[in-house]
C-alpha cells in the first residue's frame, strides 16, 4: 500500500475531469479523493503501486475529449487510510487556470435531442460534460454552477441525480438542464407579443416567409434569414446597414455544405470539428443561395449547427440560413434580451429569446484553408480563450493591447498566451467597452496584474490610448512596430527565436518613419528588426478615406510611380470627374492629407481599380478579395517589376507591373488572366527580395504574416515560389495572419525587451 498526491494543471475544469478521475480510480480500486481548486485539480490516492501506475498512465492517455493537460505533478507519500474514493468540495485559493471554450453539441447529446423516448427530446439546452457552453457562462473560478449564469436555475430531481452520479455523462456538468427545470425558449414580436405554439417551428416558418429573426445564440444574438431568398437577404443588409461584406450561412448538415461548396477533406474536417467554425470554401456556381449573400465572391462561409437550438431550427427549416452577428454594422454583438430589443428592434421582425444569460460576448469563428492548413481568420467561439503555448516563460504578467482593426488583446502568464476572442474594430465606444469588459473578465479569471503593457506604435489607435491610460502606473509600456509584431506572432507559434526573413503584407501599419507601412520584408527576431525590403512609397491621396476610393489611390500611384508614362494611363485618368482630378493633383503636389504608403493591400486596391473590378470599396479588403475571386489559377504568367538596391536593403518598384497590367487590360486580355498574373508577380518579387536577403545575410527561414495572407491564392503562389527556391517557410496556424493575431506578437516582443527587467 502506497499514497500519492497528484496535481493536474491545464484545461481540466468544466470538461468532465473529476468524473473521469473518479472512474479511473474505481477501475484501479484506489481510494482517496479529487477536487477542483482555483488553479488545478488535486487528487489524493491510496493503493498498490501497480494500481497507482495504471492510474497515472490512464490519466494521460484517456483524458476526456475537452481536457488539455499541461502539467502533472506527482508526489509519493505514506498511505492516508482512505476507505473510499470521493469527489470533494472545490477550494478557492490564489491561482489561475485555463478556461475551456464553448463546444459544439456532442453526438450523445444530439441523439438524445432527436429521440422521442428521451426526456430531453427537442430540448434546446441539452448539454453534458463533453459539450455545451463554458466561457460564455463562467463568471469566476473554480468552475461551479453557482459561479455561472446557470445559478438561477434550480435543478430538478432527475437532473440532480445525473449531476451527482459519477457514472453519468452529466456528472458535475454545470450547465445541466432539462425541460422541467432549465432555460426556456420563446418567440416574441418586437412589440412584446409572444407567439403561440412551438417557438422553433414558428421561427422556421417566419424565416420561410422571408422574415428576419434575431435569435439568441451561444455568445450573443444572431440575425437569421432564408439564405435562398434574395429579398430577405437584401432586407437584412439594408436594415443592418451592412453593404457588401459577405454573410455566413448555417446549413443542416455536411451534405448541404457539399451541395453549396466544393468542400475538400480538410474543410469537411474543419466543418465537423467540435469548434464548428465558419469555413470559407469555394462556392459551387449552381449553389442555391442568393447572390446577395456573398456578392462578388467565389467563396462562401458555411457552418454547421453547434447548439441544440441550431440543430432543431435547421432541421425544421431544412435549408441554408444566413446567420450573422446580431448587431448594427461595426458594433459588437448584442447579448442581453433587453439590449437586443433596443439594438435590433429595427432589424428583426421577431426575436427567438431564451432565459439563460450570456456572460461573455463570443462571435462565430471563421477559418480558411491557407497553404495546407486550416487557419483562423477570426478566432472566437470554440477557440478562445484556450491559450496558445509560447516558447518562453514570462517573468512578468504581460498585457498586449493589439491594433485597431479586428482587435484582440493578449495576456501572457508564465508560458501561456491567452488571446482574447475577436472583439472587432476599435472604432467606436461600444467596441471599446467590449474590449474593456472582456479584458476585465480575462483578468479576473486568470488573476493577471499586468506589469508590462505592449501597444502599437500608432499614436491614434484607441488601443494605444488604452495602454497609456491603463491604471497600472508602475507597469512598463513597450511600443511595438506593427509589422514586427505580425512577424513575431508567427515566429512564436513555430517556436522560432533566431532571426528570420519576415514578409509582412497588410493594409496599414504605422512605420518608424511615420509613413504607412504594409509591404514590408524584415529581418527580425523577437527584440528587434531591420527593414530590408519594402514596396516603393506611393501617395495615399486623401489619407485613410482613399481606402474606400481605390480609383483615387490608382491616380496617385500612376502620377507618382509612373511619371514617364502617365499618358498611357490617360483613358483611366479620364474616368475621374474633372473637379476631383484637379483636387487630387493639388493634394499630390502639396502633400496635404496625403501620407506615403508602402502597403501591399493598397497595391491590390490599385490593381482592382485599374482593372475595373472595384473602383469604390464598401469595406477594406473588398478589392483584394474580388481580385482573388476572379483570378484564374491556371495562369502562370509573371509581369515585369524592378527591385532596386537602396542603402542596406531593397525597394520593390511596381511601376512596370502596373503598366503591364494596364496595357494587357487595354489590349483586351481577360481580367481573370491579368488578376492571376498580378498575384503571381507579387509572389515573384517577394521571393526575389527574400533571395537577395538570403544571399546577404545567410538566412533561409521565411515567415509570412499580415492580412494579405488571408488570400489563399497569394499564399499558395508565394509558398510555391519560396519552397522551390529552397526556403523553409512558416505561416500562421493558431492565430489569424491579420491584425487579430497581432497582440500575440506584441506580447512576445514585450517579453524579449523586458525579460531582464526586475
Ligand atoms: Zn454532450
Ligand atoms: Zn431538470
Ligand atoms: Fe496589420
Amino acid at each position: 500500500m502506497q499514497g500519492l498526491s497528484v496535481k493536474v494543471r491545464g484545461t481540466v475544469q468544466g470538461v468532465g475531469f473529476r468524473p473521469f478521475v473518479y472512474q479511473l480510480a474505481e477501475e484501479h480500486r484506489l481510494t482517496g479523493w479529487v477536487r477542483n481548486t482555483s488553479r488545478q485539480v488535486e487528487i489524493e490516492l491510496d493503493g498498490s503501486s501497480d494500481a497507482l501506475e495504471g492510474f497515472l498512465r490512464g490519466l494521460r492517455e484517456r483524458a476526456p475529449p475537452l481536457a488539455r493537460i499541461d502539467d502533472v505533478d506527482v508526489e509519493p507519500r505514506p498511505p492516508s487510510g482512505f476507505s473510499s474514493f470521493e469527489i470533494i468540495e472545490s477550494q478557492l485559493e490564489e491561482g489561475w487556470q485555463s478556461i475551456p471554450p464553448d463546444t459544439a453539441t456532442c453526438d450523445a447529446c444530439l441523439d438524445e435531442l432527436l429521440d422521442p423516448a428521451e426526456r430531453r427530446y427537442g430540448y434546446p439546452f441539452t448539454n453534458c460534460t463533453h459539450c455545451g457552453p463554458r466561457f460564455t457562462i463562467i463568471e469566476s473560478l473554480p468552475y461551479d454552477r453557482d459561479r455561472t449564469t446557470m445559478r438561477c436555475f434550480d435543478m430538478c430531481k432527475d437532473c440532480r441525480r445525473e449531476y451527482e452520479d459519477p457514472r453519468d455523462r452529466r456528472f458535475h456538468a454545470q450547465p445541466v438542464a432539462c425541460p422541467a427545470c432549465g432555460p426556456k425558449v420563446w418567440l416574441q414580436a418586437p412589440d412584446g407579443e409572444v407567439a403561440e405554439g412551438d417557438p422553433i417551428e414558428a421561427c422556421a416558418s417566419l424565416l420561410g416567409s422571408g422574415r428576419v429573426v434575431a435569435l439568441k445564440g451561444l455568445g450573443g444574438y444572431q440575425l437569421a434569414c432564408d439564405a435562398t431568398n434574395p429579398d430577405a437577404v437584401a432586407r437584412l443588409r439594408q436594415r443592418k446597414r451592412r453593404y457588401g461584406k459577405p454573410f455566413a450561412v448555417m446549413v443542416p448538415d455536411v451534405e448541404w455544405a457539399k451541395q453549396l461548396c466544393v468542400a475538400t477533406e480538410i474543410e469537411v474536417e474543419a466543418l465537423e470539428s467540435r469548434e464548428r467554425p465558419i469555413v470559407l470554401m469555394k462556392r459551387r456556381p449552381e449553389a442555391t443561395v442568393a447572390p446577395e449573400v456573398a456578392p462578388g465572391l467565389d467563396t462562401l462561409g458555411v457552418m454547421l449547427p453547434y447548439t441544440p437550438l441550431h440543430h432543431l431550427l435547421l432541421r425544421c427549416f431544412a435549408g441554408p440560413i444566413v446567420m450573422t452577428s446580431g448587431n448594427m454594422s461595426e458594433e459588437p454583438i448584442a447579448i442581453g434580451n433587453r439590449e437586443a430589443v433596443e439594438r435590433l428592434g429595427e432589424i428583426a421582425d421577431a426575436f427567438l429569446f431564451h432565459d439563460r444569460d450570456i456572460y461573455a460576448r463570443y462571435d462565430d469563428s471563421v477559418v480558411r484553408v491557407l497553404g495546407d492548413h486550416v487557419v483562423p481568420i477570426r478566432r472566437a467561439r470554440g477557440y478562445a480563450p484556450a491559450p496558445v503555448d509560447v516558447p518562453f516563460t514570462a517573468a512578468h504578467d504581460i498585457l498586449a493591447c493589439g491594433a485597431q482593426q479586428k482587435s484582440t488583446f493578449c495576456l501572457v502568464k508564465e508560458s501561456k498566451a491567452f488571446l482574447s476572442q475577436h472583439i472587432g474594430d476599435l472604432e467606436n465606444l461600444e467596441t471599446l467597452e467590449h474590449f474593456e469588459s472582456s479584458l476585465e473578465t480575462f483578468r479576473r479569471l486568470l488573476g493577471v496584474e499586468p506589469q508590462v503593457i505592449a501597444h502599437d506604435m500608432h499614436p491614434d489607435y484607441l488601443s494605444t490610448h488604452f495602454a497609456h491610460d491603463f491604471p497600472a502606473p508602475s507597469a512598463v509600456r513597450v511600443v511595438v512596430q506593427h509589422h514586427h509584431a505580425h512577424i513575431v506572432s508567427a515566429m512564436v507559434e513555430h517556436g522560432l527565436e533566431e532571426p528570420v526573413i519576415g514578409v509582412a503584407y497588410d493594409g496599414t501599419g504605422y512605420g518608424t518613419d511615420g509613413a504607412i507601412w504594409g509591404g514590408e520584408i524584415l529581418v527580425a527576431d523577437w527584440a528587434s528588426f531591420e527593414r530590408l525590403g519594402h514596396l516603393r512609397y506611393a501617395p495615399m491621396l486623401g489619407g485613410e478615406a482613399a481606402i474606400r476610393k481605390p480609383y483615387r489611390l490608382a491616380a496617385g500611384y500612376i502620377w507618382s510611380l509612373c511619371p514617364g508614362c502617365v499618358r498611357e494611363f490617360e483613358p483611366f485618368l479620364a474616368t475621374l470627374p474633372i473637379g476631383e482630378r484637379i483636387i487630387l493633383r493639388r493634394q499630390l503636389e502639396t502633400g496635404l492629407n496625403t501620407p506615403l504608403t508602402s502597403s501591399c493591400g493598397r497595391l491590390f486596391d490599385v490593381a482592382a481599380a485599374l482593372l475595373g473590378v472595384r473602383r469604390e470599396a464598401l469595406y477594406e479588403g473588398q478589392p483584394a478579395v474580388e481580385l482573388e475571386a476572379i483570378a484564374d489559377p491556371a495562369v502562370k504568367e509573371i509581369y515585369p517589376f524592378d527591385i532596386i538596391r537602396e542603402g542596406d536593403g531593397w525597394v520593390i518598384d511596381p511601376a512596370a507591373l502596373l503598366r503591364a497590367l494596364w496595357c494587357e487590360y487595354r489590349a483586351g486580355r481577360p481580367v481573370s488572366y491579368i488578376a492571376a498574373a498580378f498575384h503571381n508577380t507579387v509572389a515573384e518579387f517577394t521571393a526575389g527580395v527574400c533571395r537577395k536577403i538570403r544571399d546577404a545575410r545567410g538566412l533561409n527561414r521565411v515567415v509570412l504574416s499580415g492580412g494579405c495572407f488571408q488570400s489563399a491564392f497569394l499564399t499558395r503562389r508565394l509558398l510555391d515560389g519560396l519552397e522551390a527556391a529552397g526556403f523553409e517557410v512558416f505561416t500562421q496556424r493558431e492565430v489569424p495572419p491579420n491584425d487579430g493575431g497581432l497582440s500575440l506578437g506584441q506580447a512576445a516582443v514585450a517579453h524579449a525587451l523586458t525579460a531582464e527587467m526586475r
